[in-house]
């Protein structure tokens, strides 16, 4: 869909921030578009390489219709080489080879199936939502026609034209902000430039209205410092908003980076001090089932609206998005959907 024919059936695909010109017969740093005799073609279109019907909690969303059920799929591949990858299985380039192992679903097999499992929205994450554009788009158009939400869980490298073409479609950006600098997102995502990441993301909420949360996995020795976990608390802070949701989240050993420890749990702690100090208001720490900051509490009155307890969720004091204690704003969308 977003792509420019160049001279000598060149190519360049508009669809994420690498941007890339491709030579005929050739792919893209994606590896999931190739330059056909000058067109450009999405090889994993409709190729689902893992589904389930997930409590919404756990991509993490935890102020977007609490408590229900997101049927969310993924394909295979990634525009992003990140060393920590925790589902590098299905999202690198040695990934390609399990293209035949996986299920073809349409777009309205995809909305049929989501309805069948009793789900009220649909996500696309696993991998990077954005490297099966011409998929997720057409799905999304279908999931709102049929009530659904929709919700993308990405890294946030889409184009603002990809971006503005999805926009009408798409309620929720669950973007990452891995890290806060040049080097952070050059040597751990093998990515040059990154802050247009920022500038979409802004562009999400500001002009489509999406509902916005921020996740940072907390790489011992390589973003744990202040100033990175500072920089973004800020940037959350002046461009989305201090009720924009902030998931810290402990990095486990894995992919290219097992010679790391565990993040303990004093430098998840500190991160959540980092963003209370910036101003933020809902501050979760990820994978610790059972902390306190599982919970969200109004930070007005201090009392518990949403009880979670790793993915079992119960809301108690939400009247629409404000507070039913003191009706203090917090920042929850629930949209009006069909009934399931
Ligand atoms: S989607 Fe793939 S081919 Fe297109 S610009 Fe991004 S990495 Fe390159």
């Amino acid at each position: 869909m977003l792509y420019e024919k160049l001279p000598g059936s060149r190519v360049k695909c508009g669809t994420c921030q690498w941007r890339c010109r491709i030579n005929p017969g050739k792919y893209g740093v994606c590896g999931m578009y190739r330059n056909e005799n000058g067109a450009l073609f999405n090889l994993n279109y409709g190729r689902v390489s893992s589904m389930a019907a997930d409590p919404i909690e756990k991509k993490p969303l935890f102020h977007f219709h609490p408590g229900t059920l997101c049927f969310s799929l993924g394909t295979l591949g990634c525009n992003f080489q990140c060393q920590h990858c925790q589902n590098w299985e299905i999202s690198t380039a040695e990934s390609a080879h399990l293209m035949s192992r996986c299920r073809e679903l349409s777009p309205q097999a995809s909305i049929e199936l989501a309805q069948q499992h009793r789900c009220q929205g649909i996500a696309w994450t696993y991998n990077e939502p954005v490297i099966w554009f011409e998929h997720t788009f057409e799905s999304a158009k279908l999931a709102k026609a049929n009530g659904l939400y929709t919700v993308y869980v990405t890294n946030g490298f889409a184009t603002p034209e990809a971006l503005d073409t999805i926009g009408p479609y798409l309620d929720v950006w669950r973007v990452d902000i891995k890290g806060f600098s040049d080097e952070f997102y050059k040597n751990v995502s093998g990515v040059p430039h990154w802050r247009e990441i920022l500038e979409v993301t802004k562009r999400a909420q500001d002009k489509w209205r999406m509902h916005v949360e921020v996740v940072t996995n907390i790489i011992p020795t390589l973003n744990d410092d202040d100033k990175q976990l500072e920089g973004i608390a800020l940037w959350i802070r002046d461009e989305l908003g201090e009720l924009t949701p902030w998931h810290v989240t402990c990095f486990y050993p894995n992919h290219r980076l097992t010679h790391l420890p565990p993040t303990p749990q004093e430098t998840i702690d500190r991160a959540c001090e980092i963003g209370k100090k910036a101003g933020l208001k809902f501050i979760y720490s990820g994978n610790i089932p059972g902390h306190d900051s599982e919970n969200t509490r109004c930070y007005s009155c201090g009392k518990v609206v949403v009880k979670r307890w790793g993915y079992d969720t119960e809301v108690t004091g939400l009247n629409g998005s404000k507070c039913r204690y003191c009706g203090a704003e917090l920042n929850f969308r629930v949209l009006a959907l069909k009934e399931g």
